[in-house]
């Protein structure tokens, strides 16, 4: 099994969609196109929508909470078998560093089992109500619901989506990002391998513009899920309001580091880098604006330059490769005309600011200081490996700045003083904050944004209620 699937997901099979424009991918690290992709028609969003809720209404939302666990279960060990192949799509698709999807596909395969235990731990309450007899709760799924995801991190957030809607008994229509629907569509292998029931999951590739409107459209779609840029987010919040489809969006990020004199400087400074350039800067959790306390701005500056000199940048299929190119060209030219716009105003590019590679999109790692606030790098989303750097005296004054942007997806505070760093964490208007760490992801807790980051939460048991409608049963003392 060497070709990777390239056709719709309908109802257990890949089919083929004739009549649409298909979607040549490019390898970002050797800018060739190896593949094309169909897209899904209208027509076919029709039948995955027919097939899916047939699936819930036939299947799904009656198998015993123990045969659903076990299909989750099954889910997790193929991707496990699969990881290798999973994670090479994904690399030469988006141009992931090897050893990064290699993580990313083991941690989707985590995401089914957590949600595979959660099963039997999901339930309602029972009520002490005034009058008397017996109030209980109950979580019931949604029926069919719409998984819409990014570019950035396909597979991950591909199962952190699709895993807990199954879990709470939802049938599922997922929409990859155009340029990345690969490693989705090796889900629909995974979905056959387990022997998962046809139309429980529907693997929809192609456009966001065309699809995700008939998504709205559809009476039958109860909810849609979304991870991508706030602006799209936005637009999928006012046409759900039509027929008040249920959301949750995960969105754009703009976040802090804050490095306070009393840090563990060495490990702020080695750790720091890799939470603005992982994933070649394409994160929205990415720290792109760190805050130095004056005393120790210069050390902390010349050790996370130096951290920086030090990332591997180059083939993402080399195991030691820690950055790798970025997912288009179209993608590094928006991040360019970022540090073009800083060394237009006079800031200081540190290092970086380059391309290292006369082949690939790549982009070198690039540290921006003397910076002003309105500056575009310190307040828009860059979405690349580009960080700026800012001292400061005063913490109120700072925290004030922390807070002054749109976002509020995480953040980090490195110091040693305990009650600074709670202070600090509750200060920051974010969904995620480490604490002398830069650690967002963990399957078991809560994931998502304040404000314009985003709606709702993935992850943990939070995500799953979020696939339920929440229904109260009252039965009166029959004495
Ligand atoms: P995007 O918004 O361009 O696309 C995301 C998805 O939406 C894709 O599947 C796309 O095809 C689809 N889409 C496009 N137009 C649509 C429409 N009108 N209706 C419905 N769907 C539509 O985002 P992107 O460029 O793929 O990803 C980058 C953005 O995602 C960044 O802003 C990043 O911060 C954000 N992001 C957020 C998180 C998070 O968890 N908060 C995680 C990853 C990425």
């Amino acid at each position: 099994m060497n070709a990777y699937p390239n056709q719709v997901f309908l109802n257990g099979q890949f089919v083929s969609v004739p009549d649409t424009q298909p979607t040549s991918l490019i390898n970002p690290a050797d800018e060739q196109a190896w593949i094309e992709v169909q897209s899904a028609s209208l027509a076919t969003l029709s039948s995955a929508v027919e097939g899916a809720e047939k699936s819930f209404h036939q299947i799904w939302k009656s198998l015993t909470p123990g045969k659903r666990a076990a299909a989750l279960y099954r889910v997790a060990a193929e991707i496990r078998k699969n990881q290798r192949r999973i994670a090479e799509a994904e690399s030469k698709n988006i141009g992931k560093p090897i050893s990064d999807a290699m993580d990313e596909v083991g941690l989707g395969a985590r995401v089914f089992e957590y949600y595979a235990g959660a099963i039997s731990q999901f339930g309602g309450q029972t009520l002490p109500v005034a009058s008397g007899g017996l109030d209980y709760t109950v979580r019931e799924p949604l029926g069919v619901v719409a998984a819409i995801t990014p570019w950035n991190f396909p597979f991950p957030i591909a199962c952190w989506k699709v895993a807990p809607a199954l879990a709470a008994g939802n049938c599922v229509i997922l929409k990859p990002a155009t340029i990345s629907p690969l490693s989705a569509l090796l889900l629909g292998e995974i979905i056959q391998q387990a022997e998962i029931p046809e139309g429980v999951l529907q693997i929809l590739p192609g456009s966001g513009g065309l699809l995700g409107p008939a998504f709205s459209k559809e009476s039958r779609i109860r909810k849609i899920s979304f991870t991508g840029s706030t602006e799209v987010g936005k637009e999928i919040m006012r046409m759900a309001s039509d027929q008040l489809q249920r959301v949750s969006l995960e969105l754009g990020g703009k976040s802090p580091n804050i490095v306070f004199a009393d840090a563990d400087l060495d490990k702020a400074a080695g750790q720091s880098p890799m939470s603005v350039y992982a994933n070649t800067g394409q994160d929205c959790c990415a720290r792109s604006r760190i805050f130095v306390e004056a005393p120790v701005y210069d050390e902390f500056v010349a050790k996370f330059i130096e951290s920086t000199r030090q990332i591997k940048v180059g083939d993402p299929m080399k195991p030691d490769t820690q950055i790798g190119p970025m997912v288009s060209s179209d993608q590094r030219d928006s991040v360019e005309t970022f540090i073009q716009s800083a060394r237009d105003a006079g800031r200081n590019i540190r290092i970086g600011g380059d391309r290292p590679l006369n082949k690939g999109f790549y982009l070198s790692p690039t540290v921006i200081t003397d910076i002003e606030f309105g500056d575009r790098c310190w307040k828009e989303e860059i979405f690349g490996p580009v960080v700026c750097v800012t001292p400061f005296t005063n913490e109120v004054e700072m925290m004030k700045e922390v807070n002054n942007t749109p976002y509020g997806l995480s953040g980090s505070v490195w110091t040693r003083d305990l009650h600074r760093a709670l202070r600090i964490s509750r200060g920051i208007e974010s969904g995620v904050i480490s604490v002398n760490s830069h650690s967002s992801v963990h399957v078991e807790a809560p994931f998502g944004g304040f404000k314009a980051s985003g709606i709702g939460r993935d992850l943990g048991i939070n995500a799953m209620e979020g696939y339920t409608e929440l229904k109260n049963i009252y039965i009166p003392d029959l004495q």
